[in-house]
């Protein structure tokens, strides 16, 4: 099996467009490749954390990743701080990235714009150099990646190539996957913004993997639509609908075309209401299952048992890298 590696920030509380546009996936992808995930805690801190708040969160995406279907036997799941290699490796590919390409890097150029490149943490500049340690520790063939995350892993093949060149090949060149289901779930009070774990200002438009099944109801019957009174899809014109009907389509597993057939003559209360119930029993589900995996304590051991896995493979790329470099004999 090829190797697939992903990693997710214990930033906040799991959302609705996590599930959707990453851990749905990887229930597939479990049975189809070798998969590496990695709670990326210290990509977190780029931005200031609360210390108990990062722990709770940390643990709580372990136990909500296990509830929602992802099997330990498959997957090798592990916290980053847990492998010492990936903030070693960082430094090394410092040294092998130029300025200029960090500057390009649009993620960091939005908020350097917006905030001002002397209220931005270094940490949050060379996030990409930690970001292609990740990756090019493990070898893996192949990063599943939105439309956010593929200009790093560009820089991650460059960046790969280069060392490569000067050192021999160390590194396995990583491909980005576009997933088939690359739905992006937007904010419910504010369809044109993504639904992010961070964004604490927009707790109405977020749903949360462990929101009270009732709160999530409520999101769901307020979120923004158009005044427009017809259910299709149509991301442009009809966002909010647009959005809602993505989240319908891959909780059910109903095509969205199936689900405008169905609701063609309906008004948007009725369709919400019978989405709300959806998501509401979507989240019982999940939460029953999330309440078994910490009872049953295994979240310790799994954690463990991926990082023995990993450090392995880690240990051993570094130590070739410093060993080529002149670091280690
Ligand atoms: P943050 O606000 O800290 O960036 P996030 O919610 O964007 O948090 P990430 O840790 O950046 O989450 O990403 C974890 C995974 O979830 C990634 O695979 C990312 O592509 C996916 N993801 C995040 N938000 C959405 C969304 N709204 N719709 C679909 N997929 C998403
Ligand atoms: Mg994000």
């Amino acid at each position: 099996m090829e190797r697939m590696l992903s990693g997710i920030k214990p930033t906040g509380q799991v959302t609705l467009g996590n599930y959707i546009g990453a851990i749905k996936n990887f229930l597939k992808y479990q049975d189809e490749y070798e998969l590496f995930i990695f709670i990326a805690n210290l990509h977190a801190i780029t931005v200031f954390q609360d210390k108990l708040e990062l722990k709770k969160n940390t643990k709580d995406i372990a136990a909500l990743y296990l509830a929602c279907g992802l099997d330990p036997k498959k997957v090798t799941l592990f916290i980053q701080t847990d492998i010492l290699e990936h903030a070693n490796l960082s430094f090394v590919l410092n040294c092998f990235t130029y300025m200029g390409e960090l500057n390009r890097m649009t993620q960091y150029k939005d908020k350097s714009q917006k905030l001002g490149e002397s209220s931005i943490n270094v940490g949050l500049f060379t996030y990409p150099d930690l970001m292609a340690a990740d990756i090019l520790l493990y070898d893996p063939k192949y990063i599943p990646v939105g439309d956010d995350q593929k200009q790093h892993v560009e820089l991650t093949r460059d960046i790969a190539s280069r060392v490569n060149n000067r050192l021999g090949n160390v590194f396995v060149i990583p491909e980005p996957l576009i997933p088939e289901n690359g739905a992006r779930i937007m904010s419910l009070s504010d369809p044109s913004k993504k639904m992010s774990k961070s964004d604490e200002s927009n707790d109405k438009g977020c749903i949360y993997l462990l929101d009270d099944p009732d709160v999530a109801k409520k999101k769901i019957m307020s979120a923004v639509t158009d005044s427009d009174a017809k259910i299709f899809f149509d991301r442009e014109n009809k966002p909010g609908i647009s959005n809602l009907l993505e989240i319908y389509s891959s909780l059910t597993d109903i095509s969205i075309k199936d689900l405008e057939k169905k609701y063609s003559n309906s008004n948007y209360g009725e369709f919400k209401k019978d989405l709300a119930n959806i998501v509401k029993n979507f989240l019982i589900d999940i939460q029953s299952k999330y309440k078994n995996v910490l009872d049953s304590k295994i979240i310790e051991d799994v954690l463990e048992s991926g990082a023995q896995k990993a450090r392995l493979i880690a240990s051993k790329k570094l130590n070739k890298i410093y060993k080529k470099l002149g670091l280690a004999s």
